[in-house]
């Protein structure tokens, strides 16, 4: 077996052991002579696999009881809609915060389906940077304030989280879930898609307060029933099993090497590689982003061409190192980091950034 590092940005790198446990158990699942993605999930062995993997979250992201743990089909994308399905009533408005093209998308929802109100916008500054508590201009008598914590595209993270007061806060955290531990008295909600630092595509994980669930739409579809689906424990109808599953397992190595507290250490020590790397480039990496809203998770950087850039790319395909390519809506080069990405890694990464540089300087 030769794996190689894999820098995309979702789907994305997960954990060796994760892959193997269910590698090992896929086609016989622990002696019941089927496969746990054969099985039915109102049978007893799912059952167990579905609160195990809920339980887990809970306790590696010290969830309170007065927030709820969802696992629904549909990605992040499933709840740009959602969420103003639910909550974005007639005669009140809701405010987004644009950041990115994702917090932009979600906006773009949330102005689909009622009124929205951008307190701050980052577009005029090509998104490179996130805005002071002083900058927000916010509605006291907001249904909502929306975020995208760390803008997977553009290598931007918010270094703090705004104070909303009495309006629920609502974050995006679908690159950043599960790599530090959250403030939970001042989220109300936060959501994120599976396949970047959890698991395979398919599952939106959410996380949501039972004040804010208290107010969610009854009179809509019933897959866009927040409170049906805490009602029935995520089972309301199929779950998207496998991810599930392999959620679980990440979660139980995240256990396994200290939690969150590892993984915030591993991050940052893998973050400050590649940014020093940049930063004693002499130029020749640029790194556009501001230094007080970078990204410890997507790290976003240019060449002194964009011929530079495609040669950079295709050499350290040749190497072992893939997905280094930067989205198509902003080009450039972009590393994903997550969580399952090993320090050596990113140490063999460097290493190809210094030998590059010294031979097309
Ligand atoms: C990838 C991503 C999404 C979209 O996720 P899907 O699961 O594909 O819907 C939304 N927000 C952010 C911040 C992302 O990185």
């Amino acid at each position: 077996m030769s794996r190689i590092f894999n820098f995309a940005a979702g789907p994305a790198t997960l954990p060796l052991e994760s892959l193997q446990e269910a590698s090992e158990k896929l086609v016989d699942y622990e002696k019941s002579g089927m496969s746990l993605i054969e099985m039915s999930h109102r049978g007893k062995i799912y059952d167990g696999v579905h609160t195990e993997t809920i339980a887990l979250a809970r306790e590696i992201l010290s969830i309170p009881d007065s927030h709820h743990i969802l696992l629904l089909q549909g990605g992040a994308t499933l709840q740009f809609g959602m969420i103003p399905m639910a909550f974005l009533q007639e005669g009140v408005s809701a405010d987004y915060i644009v950041t990115g093209s994702w917090s932009k998308k979600a906006c773009d929802d949330g102005n689909a389906v009622g009124t929205v109100n951008i307190p701050w916008n980052g577009k005029d500054e090509n998104y490179t940077r996130i805005p002071a508590q002083e900058e927000l201009k916010l509605d006291k008598e907001a249904a909502y304030v929306h975020i995208c914590s760390n803008e997977t595209i553009g290598g931007i993270q918010w270094p703090y989280f705004p104070d909303t007061g009495e309006v629920p806060l609502i974050a995006d955290m679908s690159s950043d879930i599960m790599s530090r531990p959250l403030p939970w008295e001042k989220l109300d909600m936060v959501y994120a898609g599976a396949q970047k630092n959890l698991a395979p595509s398919g599952m939106g994980f959410v996380v949501i307060s039972d004040r804010l669930a208290q107010n969610a739409r009854k009179d809509i579809p019933a897959y866009l029933r927040y409170d049906l689906h805490i009602d029935k424990n995520s089972l309301y109808n199929t779950p998207p099993s496998f991810v599930v599953w392999m959620t679980g397992l990440t979660l139980k190595w995240i256990k396994s090497i200290g939690g969150l507290q590892e993984i915030e250490q591993r991050r940052d020590e893998k973050a400050q590689m590649l940014y020093r790397m940049i930063e004693c480039s002499g130029g020749y990496y640029r790194n556009p982003v501001d230094k007080n809203s970078r990204s410890p998770m997507n790290i976003v950087w240019r060449l002194p061409s964009e011929e530079l850039e495609k040669k950079f790319i295709e050499e350290a395909n040749r190497q072992g190192l893939s997905g280094l390519k930067g989205h198509r809506s902003v080009g450039g080069c972009r590393a994903s980091i997550y969580n399952a990405m090993p320090v050596e890694g990113v140490q063999t990464l460097v290493n190809f950034m210094k030998q590059f540089m010294a031979q097309n300087g």
